[in-house]
Formats: structure tokens, sequence, C-alpha cells
């Protein structure tokens, strides 16, 4: 095959380029608009005026933009995150965006237009609930996270597997952001000055943090199974009836809870949100139910299909047993609980917040919320082998925060 060499796409040479990959009828009978906010990757929006169909051109950059310097990060990238959706397709088809094409050498993904869906994270801020969220999300951890372990595979279809999920730059991302920075005084890290002195014991916290080093020992070596690796809320579209999981670019074979814990986390995040977002009291309670009950039944639903899987559908007689899927839940479970802790707490200190909280007008109350936020998320790390159950989690947090 001929090889093409990457070219940053505009909003006129995607029309040439999806017309010559007959993915577009005509380009000059075309609109489009990148909606993407620019900083890793572009994302065009294009309508073919002849069929009246949209289609979205997702293109990666060959650089981050942080902190005023250019993050060099692999365009491998975009394979891997076409790679991740079409794999995610074989189970779980309803709960990804489709992917008509896909072009290495552009680091170019053409998919589905979800234009009609609304991000979770934006919805949740507007107190919006989504009755089949905890259902969908359940079903996807399962079905993507067993599909790609040693019992669904056995351990040489898996190793095969693994090696096209080799992510070292954006695991790197992760690394840094997530499980080094916010535990020191690192130049990336941002956060408001009336908080230094609770971040400050923080790092003081020689205690906590062993515990992020072991979590981030875990994220670092253990190739379970291949994961989304940023499952927030911002990496997840709904609408009432669908929910469809995008952006799947930091996939790679890591520990099976760090999804979960993602997801887990900014539930969380958005509960104490919004107590100083909802003035409503009535609102704000039903919303914060909604969340926390969310989290339990997305747990409920995970493990109760994880269970099936592993008895329907694992590779041999020791990964079949009732003693093996506790074991294996118990763990992703206290990996999970002790990952949303990390992932709390680096949306506070970290490089990456999150609008849910740094949207909160009232600065008084935005303090308050990171406040709860750090303690919540500290908690999460220590505490995360004290847990028998996340309805047993959920029930500590509704009480305590
Ligand atoms: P990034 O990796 O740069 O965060 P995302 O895949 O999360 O890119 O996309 C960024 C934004 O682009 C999304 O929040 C959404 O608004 C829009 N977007 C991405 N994919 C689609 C899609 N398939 N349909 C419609 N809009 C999309
Ligand atoms: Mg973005
Ligand atoms: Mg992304
Ligand atoms: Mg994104």
């Amino acid at each position: 095959t001929q090889t093409h060499s990457y070219k940053e796409l505009n909003e006129r040479s995607v029309l040439s380029y999806l017309e010559d990959k007959r993915l577009l009828t005509d380009k000059e009978k075309a609109s489009c608009k990148e909606v993407g906010d620019g900083n890793l990757n572009y994302v065009f929006i294009v309508k073919d005026e002849v069929t009246g169909k949209t289609i979205v051109a997702k293109q990666a950059l060959p650089y981050a933009k942080v902190v005023g310097e250019s993050w060099p990060l692999s365009l491998e990238r975009a394979r891997i995150e076409a790679s991740s959706l079409k794999h995610a397709a074989k189970t779980v088809p309803d709960l990804v965006p489709e992917v008509y094409g896909s072009d290495e050498d552009y680091a170019l993904t053409v998919m589905e237009d979800l234009s009609d869906f609304t991000i979770l994270r934006k919805g949740l801020i507007e107190g919006e609930t989504y009755p089949h969220l905890a259902d969908h999300v359940g079903r996807f951890l399962a079905q993507t996270l067993f599909s790609a372990s040693d019992e669904a595979l056995g351990p040489v279809e898996k190793k095969k597997l693994a090696k096209q999920f080799i992510n070292p730059d954006l695991c790197d991302i992760t690394e840094k952001l997530v499980f080094s920075d916010p535990y020191y005084n690192a130049d990336t890290n941002s956060f408001p000055e009336e908080l230094r002195e609770d971040v400050e014991a923080l790092w003081q916290n020689s205690g906590l943090k062993f515990e992020v080093a072991k979590l981030k020992k875990k994220f670092l070596t253990e190739g379970e199974t291949l994961l989304h690796g940023d499952l927030h809320t911002g990496s997840i579209f709904v609408t009432n009836e669908e929910t469809k999981v995008i952006d799947p670019e930091f996939a790679f074979f890591g520990p099976a809870g760090f999804d979960a814990g993602a997801f887990l986390a900014n539930l969380f995040l958005n509960y104490l949100a919004q107590n100083e977002r909802q003035t409503d009291e009535q609102k704000k309670q039903a919303s914060r139910q909604y969340l926390l009950k969310t989290a339990v039944k997305t747990w409920e639903v995970f493990e109760k299909q994880y269970r099936d899987l592993l008895k329907k559908k694992g590779i041999d007689e020791q990964s079949r047993t009732d003693e093996y899927a506790d074991y294996l839940l118990d763990k992703i479970r206290t990996d999970a609980i002790g990952f949303a802790g990390c992932k709390v707490i680096r949306r506070i200190i970290g490089l990456a917040h999150v609008e849910d909280v740094d949207g909160i007008e009232n600065e008084e109350g935005r303090l308050r919320v990171q406040r709860k936020a750090l303690e919540l998320g500290q908690e999460l790390i220590l505490k995360r082998n004290t847990f028998t159950s996340i309805s047993e989690l959920v029930t500590w947090i509704g009480g305590d925060q």
C-alpha cells in the first residue's frame, strides 16, 4: 500500500481527503466545522450536502500544548483509538461510535457523528439524569474488560492483542499527571493559593504517598486487560436512551480497575460540586442521590456481567470457579477505589481540572468543594481495602460528605 506523510488537515483539506477516500460525495457540496479544543486533536464535523449525512473526522496532532510548552505526542495514538473503538464494537457495538475508516499516516479516524448527543459532564453539571447510564457503563466495563483478559483470550492471544496497544506517550501523561505531579511541588500543578495549606499537608502525608506509589506501580506493571484509559465523564456521550463512549486514545493494557475508578471519580466530583451548584434543596438531593445510585448500579451491573462472562466464557476450569471470581472482583474493586482517589486529587491539584468544580462561580463554595474533594480523594486511597462493596463505599460518602 502507498504511504502518505502526515499533514495537519484544515476545514478545507479534510474535505478533499474525504472525497479521495470516497467518504464524501463531492467536496464542493459539503460543509465542515472544527469543534475540538485543539490542544491535542482536531475534530471536524463534515456534512455531505448531497446525501444529507454528517460524519466526524478526528485527527491527532503531533504535540500537546502544556503549560505554554509543547509536549510531543506520538501520532500512534490515532491508530490506537481507532483500534480500540473497533475492538469495543465486537462486544458493545451500541456503546461506541461506528468507525467508517481510519488512516495511520494521517493519524485520522472517521466515525459516526454524535452531535445529537450531550457530553455527560455537561449534562451532569446541568443537573440532568440519565436512566440507562449505569446499565450502559456497567455493561461497557464488563464486556470490554473481560474480552481482552487472559481469562477470555488465553495468554498467547492476549499478548498478541496487547502488542497492538503499547502506548508509552499517553501512559506517560497519566503516570505524571495522575500519579506523580500532584504529590510534590511540580511545575504542572495548578491550584488556588487558598488551598496551599491543604495541598502542603497532602505533600507531607508519607502514608498517603506510599499508597499512591503502590497504585502507580499497578498502573505501570499490571497489564491485565485493554483499558479505555481516559474514562471520565467528558469521554461519554449521552441521550435519555443511549450512551456512547468516545476518545480511547489512552488505551493500553493496564489494571482492570482503572476505567471504573475514573468513572466513579467523576461521579463523585460532580456529587460534591452539586452541593454548591444547586440552590433548590429538593433538586440538589435528587441529583446527588442519582449520582450515588448511578455509582452503585454501575458496579452491580459490571460485577454481575463480569461474573457471568467468567463462568460462561472463562478459558479454563481455574477461571470459572466462584472463588476465583470473588478474588478477581475484590481486586478490581479495591484498585478502582484507589484509582478513583488519585483521579479526584489530580483534578484539584494537577494540571487538568474539571468544569464541574472549577465552574462553580462562588469562590467560597468552590473552595469548599475543592477541600472536600481533597479529603475524599485521600480517604479513597487510604481506605480502599476496607470497603467490601461499592454500595458500602457510597453509603459512607453519602453520610460523610
Ligand atoms: P480529545 O481527545 O481531543 O479530547 P474527543 O474525542 O474527546 O477529543 O473529542 C473532543 C470533542 O469533540 C468532544 O467533546 C465532542 O464535543 C466532539 N466530538 C468528538 N467526537 C465526536 C463525534 N463522534 N460526534 C460529534 N462530536 C464529537
Ligand atoms: Mg479535549
Ligand atoms: Mg482524548
Ligand atoms: Mg476527550
